[in-house]
């Protein structure tokens, strides 16, 4: 079938649902891999240029492990010519998990009786972010269940309370909240006491797939949900975050819907989202799993591959739902952030010891390793782990698509930044001999530097981190 779009494309407008089932599946139809024409579409999107639908669509089709391969190869090659070796790290902290909503694959669904439901108080609050500043932490997105109690208000306050908590030499520079979708006042409230990102997540782009494992609640309303970005785009909050859920629909139909979605930010508001999440469905509290749309180890390492070389511009982020060789096989393909030292039961920060429990978590993690092991993985490979905030305060957003188009942006802002928050780092929380691999790493991105004055003045301020001094950033 030949692809029409003036039969299938919805006209993109503010709050109007832009998916088209149809559109997907005849584009996916008519979108024939041939050796040539994938290539020619790595070739593209290796010049900085984002891909159409269409050509996602080829990417996505191509299933010769040779062209797999090319896929990979692009993307890694890509993410090393614009992004380098920086990679941003956060934590995410569970603030409610008290639920209106019976997302089947969720351990929070309402119909969960066994879940352990608790709200953190003020102080229980504090103490949490306590415990992640002393981990070193600087970047915390706030996570949340969908409940009459957690209003707006209610989410401004616990977003105004984080800010404020200092341990130590430790703050938490930028709070990006996940919750559920807000009306326009909402989503300015929440605006207004200074999130970062506002991520929310699709989960599947299918209505078919959305209707069958969204069976209560609000989150039932697709049209609602879908919306959300562009209440929040016109509430102001020009930051937002995409995903989908991977494992509820054939997820190259999730795609491609994930690209139409950054097509219709950028046709409204002229900005793209800021993020594209792509979690794997993982076990939760008394789930059962239909596999019929499980996600392969192999299909979703390519699936990061081409997500990268469709959106060049996007941050992509892979969470701790991954084991950590999945996660150091992804990171080259083009990942920019990850969270370290994850814990996603309620209160998890503060007491220490407990295990795992799954009665009091949303869904199983796979990669428990502290932030400081995962830091070492970091340095030991030669990423460089980034806490840097400094886009954000200084209102320079849209630091993805900066990084990406501004010449030069990345030598000057965003690898010296990860230099200085990585000091920071080393200095105030480095234990087990992580200082000294962590400055040789610093080392050697110095002398990589080709501009000596800048250099010069950026030694200067590694300088007075030492000193003590801190949040220094350019
Ligand atoms: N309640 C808000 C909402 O639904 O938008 C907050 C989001 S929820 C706490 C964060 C995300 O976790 C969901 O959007 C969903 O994609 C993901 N999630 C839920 N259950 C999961 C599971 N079993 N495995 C992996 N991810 C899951
Ligand atoms: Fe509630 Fe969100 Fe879990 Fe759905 S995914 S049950 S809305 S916490």
């Amino acid at each position: 079938m030949i692809y029409d779009p003036q039969i299938y494309t919805i006209e993109d407008k503010p709050e109007v649902p832009f998916i088209s089932e149809k559109e997907i599946e005849v584009i996916l139809e008519g979108a024939l891999p041939e050796k040539e024409v994938v290539r020619n579409i790595i070739a593209k999107s290796l010049s900085k240029k984002r891909l159409s639908m269409q050509e996602t669509a080829v990417l996505v089709n191509a299933t010769d492990p040779g062209l797999i391969e090319e896929i990979k190869a692009g993307a890694r090659l890509l993410k090393e010519q614009v992004y380098g070796k920086r990679i941003v790290l956060f934590a995410p902290l569970y603030v409610g998990n008290l639920c209106v909503n019976n997302c089947e694959y969720c351990g929070f669904r309402t119909s969960n009786k066994s879940q352990k439901r608790t709200t953190l108080t003020h102080p229980e609050l504090i103490e949490e972010v306590e415990m992640l500043e002393e981990m070193g932490q600087k970047r915390l997105i706030l996570v949340y269940g969908e409940h009459p109690k957690y209003t707006p208000e209610f989410i401004a306050d616990t977003v105004k309370t984080v800010y404020k908590v200092k341990k130590g030499n430790g703050e938490i520079r930028r709070v990006n909240i996940n919750a559920a979708p807000l009306d326009m006042e909402g989503f300015k409230t929440v605006l207004n006491a200074g999130i970062g990102t506002y991520q929310v997540f699709q989960e599947s782009y299918h209505r078919g797939a959305y209707a069958k494992y969204h069976t209560g609640g609000l989150k039932k309303d697709y049209d609602w949900r879908i919306s959300a970005l562009d209440r929040a785009q016109e509430a102001g909050i020009d930051d937002v975050g995409i995903g989908a859920l991977f494992g509820l629909y054939d997820w190259r139909f999730e795609v491609l819907g994930l690209i139409r979605h950054v097509n219709h930010l950028e046709a409204v508001y002229n900005v793209g989202p800021h993020t594209i999440s792509f979690p794997r469905l993982q076990r939760a509290s008394n789930v059962d799993f239909d596999p019929t749309w499980e996600v392969s180890d192999e299909d979703f390492t390519r699936m990061v591959a081409i997500l990268r070389l469709a959106v060049p511009y996007t941050g992509l982020i892979l969470t701790a739902r991954e084991s950590a060789e999945i996660r150091d096989e992804v990171l080259q393909f083009g990942v920019s952030q990850i969270d370290g030292g994850t814990k996603i039961e309620m209160k998890a920060y503060s007491e220490k010891e407990k295990d795992q429990d799954l009665d009091a978590e949303q869904f199983e993690i796979c990669d428990d390793r502290s932030l400081s092991e995962v830091m070492d993985d970091l340095i030991e490979n030669e990423y460089l782990p980034s806490f840097c905030t400094a886009c954000y305060r200084t209102g320079r957003t849209g630091e993805h698509f900066m990084e990406f188009s501004v010449p030069g942006f990345i030598k000057r802002y965003c690898t010296p930044n990860a230099m200085l928050t990585l000091a920071e780092y080393l200095e105030d929380y480095g234990k087990n001999g992580i200082k000294e691999k962590g400055y040789r790493l610093i080392q050697k991105n110095l002398i990589e530097l080709e501009d000596d004055k800048f250099k010069t003045r950026l030694e200067e301020r590694l300088d007075r981190v030492k000193q003590g001094e801190r949040d220094l950033y350019f």
